[in-house]
């Protein structure tokens, strides 16, 4: 699935009695895509920053982290039989130098990648571990979700794109090869892998990755350090507050974040904390009577001003506004 491709240059010609009404179809369509493109620019997740400089660090025997703080992060285990990577990144681009990144560590053959969950800035650098033959591995859930909310991935990430000078045409969604229902497990070289899922946290299909040799958990979509996570696409808080505390009982000793730099317990339970505020203050101002309006000019959550993200704390609140008021996340799947 390609974005940007032209339209086909040759069409059929209508009859001149249909012109008019031709006409009033094209003028509707170009407002309903006018207002697609505005609405899909409100959704933007990319607000120009000076971001933290990215850092490629060791964080465990054979583990690397990447902290991508003005994008997003990656992770990937080296064994003997070869590399498993975490996410993927933004773009095609992104895709190119993590690959040049894993190329100065090592040059066994980059065989298994994991999408954590169905965000572009997760997935879009896809493409050349594609052509490089590794196998792409994703929840069920996660493909479903890549595949309905294609275009709204894509038109979230153009201020990125244009801001980092990434050409946009270049970016396409190339789906995973293997999916999973609740767990997979890989062993690479002497390193077990673990791979799973306890339900939804901020998205359907939230897929976890554990290395047990290297007492260190991957959560690409639920946790995110000192950070505001979008709330557009959870089905419950309390579900996602659930599975933040499972997660910070278990026995590792760091968390490496989809976004923020390596996280511990503590951090994985203080998002739990934000997330019940947060759901408590809209759910009490809802119980008022306040209008969608009302909560996003009156409610503002000092506490967590500091975090990143803040600056999209309006769109988050109308998220949950639609969540609580309609029993559905604002951009449901599968
Ligand atoms: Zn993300």
């Amino acid at each position: 699935m390609r974005h940007g491709d032209a339209m086909p240059a040759t069409r059929p010609i209508p009859h001149p009695r249909l012109w008019p009404r031709l006409a009033a179809l094209l003028l509707a369509a170009a407002c309903c895509s006018l207002a697609v493109a505005a609405d899909l620019a409100r959704f933007d997740n990319f607000r120009d920053r000076k971001g933290v400089p990215m850092e490629l660090k060791q964080v465990a025997p054979d583990l690397w982290f990447l902290y991508d703080d003005l994008s997003s992060n990656a992770a990937f285990l080296v064994s003997d039989d070869g590399v498993l990577v975490i996410d993927t990144r933004q773009h095609p681009q992104h895709g190119r130098e993590l690959i040049a990144m894993i190329r100065k560590v090592t040059d066994k053959p980059i065989r298994w990648v994991i999408n954590t969950h169905a965000h572009g800035d997760h997935y879009y650098g896809n493409p050349p571990f594609r052509a490089l033959g590794a196998t792409i591995i994703a929840h069920r859930d996660t493909v479903a979700g890549m595949v309905k909310n294609e275009k709204l991935e894509f038109g979230r990430r153009q201020a990125f794109f244009s801001s980092q000078g990434l050409d946009a045409k270049e970016v396409r969604t190339v789906l995973p090869d293997l999916t999973f229902d609740s767990s997979l497990r890989l062993q690479l070289g002497r390193y077990p892998v673990e791979i799973f899922y306890w339900g939804a946290g901020q998205n359907p299909g939230d897929t976890m990755i554990h290395f047990p040799a290297q007492r260190a958990l991957y959560i690409g979509g639920p946790f995110a350090r000192k950070n505001w996570s979008n709330m557009s696409f959870t089905p419950s808080i309390d579900g996602w507050i659930r599975l933040l505390e499972r997660i910070a009982k278990m026995d590792v000793d760091m968390f490496l974040p989809g976004h923020g730099d390596v996280g511990t317990r503590e951090d994985v339970l203080d998002e739990a904390r934000l997330l019940a505020d947060v759901q408590a203050g809209v759910k009490q101002a809802i119980g008022r009577g306040w209008t969608k309006e009302q909560i996003v000019k009156a409610l503002r959550f000092p506490q967590y001003a500091d975090l990143r993200n803040y600056d999209r704390v309006d769109v988050f609140l109308e998220a949950l506004h639609h969540l609580f008021t309609t029993g559905k996340p604002l951009f449901p799947y599968p």
